[in-house]
């Protein structure tokens, strides 16, 4: 008989799992509450308008193309990736707005023209984060920690310590760059895993890192085509997709799992059970107690994304840019330490519309602008909404946005309160615990349970962490555990 595998959730981790179980033989049903499939990678469409309401930006592409060759397919015949030039579009407070080019020859360039002592700089702080990816490509992010590392981790293990790796984030982007604009662009970078510069260890020069070495990419149609050709992928190898059904619990005799319960009563017999929600609901799902959820301390940022389609074309604006608060330090500092949404916030604006002319009826632009928010389950009444709507356009009025109030067509929000009900994260939390400290950045919740036989974990809320490139590495930690426990 087929060994039976329950995923408890549709997010990209879940269906990721799903997907290399089906192929290596499981029985494998999935369970999501929502309407659909995706998890917070997900979409909104109106009027022709079409959105992203999640992920906007994909880093170290091949590791979605290594899901679908597990699948036995190629990415590129599926999808169409898209590299971004340039990067992003920074805005400063002052006025001053630079390219962030891929394009190393402009890129030194508009470093020569702002600090020309940076460029030395700039190439030690690359230098930096291509050794800490060498080091984590066979270590971190492959690995479960506390796992016995095998002899290419060994070998990798010998390149430690490096200098700078063991400090401060923004400390380590001072002792590299003088310019105060480069700071920020370069402090900016922990928000890709919900985090604040000020206190997260250096080792997360690997993000901007891979940005810059590997490029920052775009999916033709919006980023939700990846979920809608998982999804093929999935009915293909015969998986049991259920969305629209809540599991309200985890079934085990004894320490060993032996299924599922849905919100109907419907039960699920199964071998493993892999949980894709929030990993602190679990106790919760077992029956053992009420989980108040990861702390408020522990817990990554949320976010205020504002969706707008609008009739104007906006031909002199690029798909990223980037309208920084004048204060950075205390940006994080109301958001970590205050616990409340910044008096200016930054503010990201994605028009994919200006890379992808599918995404619009005819004229007009997809505006997706974002600010970080507090994961603190805050009150998200429409005083509040209204409040926040006013600080991020008044951000991006200052850095030379044109008003478009009267050219919207289209629109909706996402607060932390609604990322909270409808992904069933504390808060609204985005990317799990935060990776304040040694402790939070590295040791996040395992891949599989302690104590319980046959619980897995696998997304954003376990190792390696949050963001679409480790949640699918995540997944591919997980199955091989569950192989190698399975065939043990
Ligand atoms: C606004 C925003 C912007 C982002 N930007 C980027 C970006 O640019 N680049 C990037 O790489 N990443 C980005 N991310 C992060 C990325 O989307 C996530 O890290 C990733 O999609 C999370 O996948 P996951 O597998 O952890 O599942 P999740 O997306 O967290 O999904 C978990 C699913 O489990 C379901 N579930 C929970 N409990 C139950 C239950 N009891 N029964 C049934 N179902 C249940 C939930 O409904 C949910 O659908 C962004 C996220 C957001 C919200």
């Amino acid at each position: 008989m087929k060994k039976r595998a329950a995923v408890i959730g549709g997010g990209l981790g879940g269906l990721a799992i799903a997907l290399r179980l089906a192929i290596r033989g499981w029985n494998v049903t999935l369970c999501e509450r929502g309407a659909t499939l995706g998890g917070k990678m997900n979409l909104w469409s109106s009027q022709g308008f079409r959105f992203d309401t999640g992920p906007s930006l994909i880093t170290m592409p091949w590791i979605f193309d290594d899901l679908f060759r597990v699948a036995g397919t190629r990415l590129e015949d599926h999808c169409e990736l898209v590299c971004l030039h340039p990067l992003a579009r920074y805005i400063f407070d002052d006025g001053l707005q630079i390219n962030y080019s891929a394009a190393l020859p402009d890129w030194l360039a508009t470093i020569r023209d702002i600090e020309p002592r940076d460029v030395e700089g700039f190439f030690r702080y690359m230098r930096l984060g291509a050794r800490i990816y060498e080091l984590s490509r066979i270590t971190f992010l492959r690995r479960m920690p506390g796992e016995k590392p095998d002899r290419k981790t060994l070998a990798a293990l010998r390149h430690l310590p490096l200098r700078h790796s063991w400090g401060n984030y923004h400390r380590t982007v001072v002792a590299h760059f003088r310019s105060p604009y480069f700071q920020q662009l370069f402090d900016r970078y922990p928000t890709y895993v919900g985090s604040s510069p000020y206190k997260i260890p250096a080792t997360f020069t690997i993000i901007p890192y891979l940005e810059y070495a590997f490029g920052g990419w775009y999916v033709r149609g919006g980023l939700y085509r990846l979920i809608e050709c998982l999804v093929e992928l999935l009915q293909r190898a015969q998986v049991n997709l259920i969305n629209n059904m809540e599991v309200v619990s985890i079934e085990h005799q004894g320490k060993g799992i032996s299924g599922i319960v849905l919100a109907d009563g419907i039960r699920i017999p199964a071998d493993v059970v892999i949980m894709n929600g929030d990993p602190s609901r679990v106790p919760q799902l077992l029956g053992e107690h009420l989980s108040a959820g990861l702390p408020v301390q522990d817990r990554s940022l949320s976010g205020v994304v504002i969706l707008l389609g609008i009739s104007r074309t906006l031909p002199q604006f690029h798909h990223h840019a980037i309208y920084f608060s004048r204060d950075y330090h205390q940006e994080f500092h109301q958001l970590f330490h205050e616990q409340r949404f910044p008096d200016d916030p930054t503010v990201y604006v994605n028009i994919a519309s200006r890379s992808d002319r599918s995404l619009v009826p005819g004229g007009g632009e997809t505006l997706y602008l974002m600010a970080n928010a507090p994961a603190n389950g805050g009150s998200w009444d429409s005083r509040m909404i209204g409040e926040v709507r006013r600080k991020i356009l008044e951000r991006i009025r200052k850095g030379g946005f044109p008003d478009i109030e009267s050219d919207i067509v289209v629109s909706d929000i996402w607060t932390p309160g609604r990322m909270a009900s409808q992904y069933l994260m504390p808060g609204g939390v985005i990317y799990g615990t935060n990776s304040h400290g040694w402790k939070r950045a590295f040791l996040r919740p395992p891949n599989v349970d302690r104590f319980y036989r046959g619980l897995y974990y696998v997304g954003g809320g376990t190792h390696p962490g949050g963001g679409t490139p480790t949640v699918l590495l995540s997944a591919e930690i997980t199955s091989r555990l569950i192989e190698e426990h399975a065939g043990s």
